[in-house]
């Protein structure tokens, strides 16, 4: 009888489960969320008494922060996790935020609102608002994931001049303005020298020179390699003592969890302590397994953040022309001058780059392979006068 009535049960729990992944299924296909709230989100009910999602007030600011930031292609996952912890975000259940569910975050698309289950065959506008709109996210996704975008797509949707007064007139050192001029059917951008008026290139060459200039600049894969290499030796070796950190913080933390008991002890079993003496010491004692435990989390932070700061600079000279490319206006002319710190000289034709280029320079040791590559490519040294 008890197999029987086990059989059933097994029976009737596999009816239940499928019964509840078709009824999951019809619900997705209809933008509804049947998966646990993102963070972000709060569950609500629309008119007609059926679940829904709304924005969580407290969270999705966060959230929306952490696409803001990734779409502008300048941070990696580590440094947007850290400014998210700065800024007090937790988890769904009140836990620390994790590097691996802040990458999930950032790809899912529920945020620009829709429901997508690939093994169900859904991919439908979710029936709740979206957090971030769709190119956000795509931008968010493709800066995480690498995907290269165009040029063209940037220069269509972007009037701004980054480079005025970033870059100088080689022949009257006056640094060039941007300004629009008329044709005879549309508007042209132009830099101009303002001075001479030697110079004067339409925004789109001046601007696809730099990129080639970022381009050329770039340091060859190997010596981004053995820079990490280097970095993640460094790194190894603070490991050794983060690990020693830790492990007297770990004797600590068994210290005074024993300073708690005979506390306790002292006072529960063997009367020697008051009620007040006991509680002014069991203070102390929490107090500072709190501190503790702060300090253990530390070393768990500084254990995780080297894989996103390595990726981070490797990204940065890596792309440095596609960052640039997708960048806001600030941020181009902040990269402009991380690289280029005493800025660029045109002639009309070509830029004439300054020797130094500490960024670049830096990476590439003492092998001279950027001053190689810009001699090679027509970008003269200046030298001083
Ligand atoms: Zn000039």
């Amino acid at each position: 009888m008890d197999g029987i009535l086990a059989a059933f049960n097994e029976f009737d729990n596999n009816v239940r489960r499928e019964r509840c992944t078709t009824g999951m299924q019809a619900a997705a296909k209809r933008g509804r969320w049947v998966f646990p709230t993102p963070l972000g989100y709060r569950v609500a009910l629309k008119p007609d008494g059926e679940k829904t999602l709304e924005l969580q007030p407290e969270t999705a600011p966060f959230i929306r922060q952490a696409f803001e930031m990734a779409a502008t292609g300048l941070h990696g996952v580590g440094e947007i996790l850290r400014e998210l912890r700065r800024r007090g975000l937790a988890g769904r259940r009140g836990g620390p935020i994790t590097s691996t569910m802040l990458h999930k975050i950032l790809r899912n698309p529920v945020y620009k609102g829709r429901v997508v289950v690939k093994s169900w065959g859904v991919d439908i506008a979710a029936d709740f608002p979206a957090l971030v709109d769709e190119e956000c996210f795509d931008r968010a996704v493709r800066a995480i994931t690498g995907v290269k975008p165009l040029l063209a797509a940037y220069q269509r949707n972007n009037p701004d001049f980054p480079l005025r007064r970033f870059v100088r007139c080689s022949h009257c050192d006056r640094p060039l303005t941007g300004a629009w001029s008329k044709g005879k059917r549309a508007r042209y951008a132009y830099y101009n020298c303002p001075g001479c008026h030697r110079v004067s290139v339409p925004q789109q060459q001046l601007e696809a020179r730099f990129v080639e200039l970022l381009d050329h600049l770039r340091p060859r894969s190997e010596i981004v390699r053995l820079l990490s290499a280097a970095v993640l030796d460094r790194w190894n070796e603070e490991q050794k003592e983060v690990t020693a950190r830790r492990a007297a913080i770990e004797q600590r933390l068994e210290t005074l969890r024993q300073r708690k008991e005979r506390v306790v002890s002292a006072y529960l079993y063997e009367g020697a302590i008051d009620k007040e003496t006991y509680q002014a010491h069991l203070a102390r004692v929490e107090e500072e397994l709190t501190l503790a435990r702060i300090d253990r989390y530390d070393t768990e932070i500084d254990e995780f953040d080297i894989e996103g700061t390595l990726a981070f600079a490797e990204h940065l000279v890596n792309e440095s022309s596609r960052l640039w490319i997708e960048a806001g206006l600030a941020q181009r002319q902040r990269l402009q001058k991380l690289f280029f710190p005493s800025g660029l000289s045109y002639d009309g034709e070509e830029f004439r780059t300054p020797v130094t280029c500490p960024f670049f320079n830096n990476f590439e040791g003492t092998s001279g392979q950027t001053r190689r590559m810009v001699a090679r490519t027509g970008f003269e040294p200046v030298l001083p006068t």
